[in-house]
């Protein structure tokens, strides 16, 4: 299985670099602007594997793409890969909803896993939350994160993704609520969604509950990047064994069912 990864000099990509490498995985390509024809395992901390970067995306070559760079990048790669019927594992966050559509019309060709977050832990947050969401109907909800000062986009993907859960377990109660992010003004029927930026903050989510005397927060803290990188190898790993095309995400790698 040869694996590609496009943004293998930023901070994800050169972690998936060097858990693909600690895996036994062969990487076989690495796409960034920056770094260009530098070995990826060296600007990844890990010595020479042998493998330059590249910022040619015509000349993939794998079994399957990882992207963790920005959206307009990774809508490029992402077309590039299903035209080459390349398999995908995107984590790269910050679509506007446009970019969402256009990105879903390009994975949908090849078996691709797409997850705003990839640590295990988060994953079980969604569960988590969902469950809270379903007997806390009544409750008002709020959600905020916090994240370190160079990341591009707000509010995180994660954010987005744990809004939009809690907003279809009401939905389905009758509960019809918006998403609103950063309130100015009075609170409305909505659930209120609120990034914070400053120092190095790996990724802070939590979700509050208000009711009637009482409130319960669900918070899930990523102390480093480890588990992110780790859930992609995952999320790599469980993909290479899916034929049939379509979105998956980090919650189907979890349950290791590989559809038929
Ligand atoms: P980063 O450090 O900025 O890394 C992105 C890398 O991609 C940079 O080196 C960037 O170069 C490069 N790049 C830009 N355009 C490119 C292109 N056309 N082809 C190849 N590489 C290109 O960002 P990061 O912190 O690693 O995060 C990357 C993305 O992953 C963000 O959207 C972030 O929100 C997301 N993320 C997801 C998870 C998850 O679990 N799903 C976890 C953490 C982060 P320049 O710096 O020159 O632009």
């Amino acid at each position: 299985m040869k694996l590609a990864i496009a943004g293998s000099a930023g901070r994800m990509g050169r972690l998936v670099v060097k858990n693909a490498i600690n895996e036994g995985l062969k990487v076989s390509q690495a796409f960034d602007i920056v770094e260009i024809g530098k070995d990826a395992g060296e600007v990844a901390g890990i010595g020479k594997i042998g493998v330059l970067i590249e910022n040619d995306i015509a000349k993939l070559n794998a079994d399957i793409l990882v992207d963790f760079t920005n959206p307009n990048a990774c809508l490029k790669n992402a077309r590039i890969a299903s035209e080459k019927g390349v398999k995908l594992v995107i984590g790269t966050t910050g679509f506007s909803e446009e970019q969402r559509r256009e990105l879903e019309s390009y994975c949908k060709r090849v078996p691709t896993v797409i997850s705003p977050n990839f640590s295990v832990g988060v994953n079980a947050f969604f569960k988590i939350v969902e469950f809270a969401s379903s007997m806390l109907q009544d409750y008002d909800v709020e959600i905020f994160e916090i994240h370190h000062k160079m990341k591009k986009d707000a509010p995180s993907g994660t954010a987005i993704k744990t809004a939009e859960i809690i907003r279809d377990v009401l939905a389905k109660k009758g509960k019809k609520l918006e998403l609103k992010f950063c309130r100015e003004g009075k609170r409305g029927e909505e659930i209120g969604v609120f990034g914070i930026r400053g120092g190095d903050v790996v990724g802070e989510h939590t979700v509050m509950f208000f009711g009637e005397g009482e409130r319960v927060e669900i918070t899930h803290r990523a102390t480093n990047r480890e588990s992110f990188a780790k859930g992609a190898i995952m999320a790599v790993k469980w993909i290479a064994k899916v034929d049939k095309p379509g979105i998956y995400s980090m919650l189907d790698v979890l349950s290791k069912n590989v559809p038929s």
